[in-house]
């Protein structure tokens, strides 16, 4: 469905929460963006507002405090809420596929206990995963074990990357606990409260110049959980971390739509007011065919990511079209944002712009959630198959 074939309603609710994202959430950028102790209180300061504007949670299922909408119409609202990085935080959507992860296979304890405060936006989650000696696109290799002691797991490894971990209230972890089992069966993931003795957050990484971020390497010493803190059967793991990620990467891919669209817009407006050599940059051919080739690539991203939902929504994994989804938007995001710098000159490099921070994050997200080349092969292996796998019509 194209965007003005929207239902009213839905096209109302989209438009009442761009204007929030532009003028509540996008003043407060700088403030957010500095890493100081005032950036958690704006932030509650804009939940605050968002929950009392009928804007939280909107797609998260009511029964756990969400408000119901259905996937295909919170993906439309993802990419106005992505005009912010703080978009989704602000709205309480940061943690939309760990909440759908913790939905799916959570007790009724582990719902009470962090599902329940995780869409209410008192704590935040984080994953574990990734760990610095093997590589992190290939996870079969991850060598984090989960022990049984009595009623204990007792874990060990050594992860990075876990994201949001220096603020997180537990970390979903991944580790071995069948090491006889085939590969794609040794793994379960289980969750860990942060506070839990022998959880260690070593350091945040700096990134990209970045030293305040949020990406945290961590030790596992042998750290001590009850049985019941596993998420799903054991030896699940993997088929968990799956179902986490197939919706989470038409989340991602929303986001960096409303980011592109964003730095879109600010190319196209200093193209008609930055005046050189004889007329303004707009008028020159060469920054014509950056608007041109950021429109295209914006528009197809959006239909592709569209696309991709629509299959999910309709029972499929979609893996072609969300491994599609993945290359493609996080290359179209880079190359937007790289255009739009080139666009602003030395402004665009400064902090004066949202820019320069898109711009790490576009670089990052070329990394995350499997790296570009992998989405490439699996969709190679899958179309070598069967050409039509993912576009049936064709
Ligand atoms: C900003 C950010 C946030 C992240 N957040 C999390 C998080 O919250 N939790 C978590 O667990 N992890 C997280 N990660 C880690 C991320 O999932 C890994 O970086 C990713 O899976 C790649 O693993 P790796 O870094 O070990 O790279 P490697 O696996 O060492 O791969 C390095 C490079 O090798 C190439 N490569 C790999 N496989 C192939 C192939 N089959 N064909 C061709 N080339 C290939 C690619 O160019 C790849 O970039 C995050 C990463 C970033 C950058």
């Amino acid at each position: 469905m194209m965007v003005d074939q929207l239902p009213e309603e839905l096209r109302a609710l989209k438009t009442q929460m761009k204007t929030f994202i532009n003028d509540v959430v996008i003043p407060r950028e700088p403030e957010l963006m500095s890493d100081d102790a005032n950036s958690e209180e704006v932030a509650a300061e804009l939940k605050t507002k968002a929950k009392e504007s009928g804007l939280w949670a909107l797609g998260h299922p009511t029964e756990i405090g969400g408000g119901g909408l259905p996937f295909m119409d919170f993906v439309y609202l993802n990419e106005v809420i992505g005009r912010s990085h703080w978009g989704q935080w602000a709205v309480g959507s940061l943690s939309m596929q760990d909440s759908i992860m913790l939905h799916l296979y959570a007790s009724s304890e582990q719902r009470e206990r962090f599902l329940e405060p995780l869409v209410a936006g008192e704590i935040y989650p984080s994953v574990g995963l990734t760990e610095p000696e093997v590589a992190g696109s290939d996870p079969t290799q991850m060598q984090a074990t989960a022990v049984l002691d009595g009623d204990e797991w007792v874990i060990s490894g050594h992860k990075w990357f876990t994201s949001g971990a220096n603020r997180a209230a537990f970390t979903t972890v991944f580790a071995i606990t069948e090491p006889d089992a085939e590969k794609h069966n040794k793994f379960s993931s289980i969750i860990v409260p942060t506070d839990t003795e022998g959880y260690e957050i070593v350091r945040v990484v700096p990134t990209m110049g970045h030293t305040g971020g949020n990406h945290c390497e961590v030790n596992y010493n042998d750290v001590r959980v009850p049985y019941e803190n596993l998420l799903g059967g054991r030896g699940q793991g993997f088929h968990i971390a799956q179902k986490r990620l197939g919706p989470g990467r038409i989340f991602h891919s929303m986001r960096w739509l409303g980011q592109a669209q964003r730095a879109f817009e600010l190319m196209c407006e200093r193209a008609k007011t930055r005046y050189a050599h004889g007329s303004y940059l707009a008028e020159k051919g060469d920054v014509q065919a950056m608007i041109a080739e950021s429109a295209a690539e914006i528009q197809a991203a959006r239909m592709m990511t569209l696309d991709a939902a629509r299959a999910i929504d309709s029972g499929s994994e979609a893996r072609t079209e969300i491994s599609l989804i993945k290359f493609w938007g996080a290359r179209m995001l880079h190359n937007v944002v790289d255009r739009a710098i080139q666009v602003h000159g030395a402004l665009g490099v400064t902090a004066d712009t949202p820019l320069e921070f898109m711009y790490r994050e576009a670089r990052y997200a070329r990394l995350y959630d499997g790296p570009d080349e992998v989405h490439r092969m699996v969709v190679a292996r899958r179309l070598v198959r069967d050409p039509y796998d993912g576009v049936p019509w064709a």
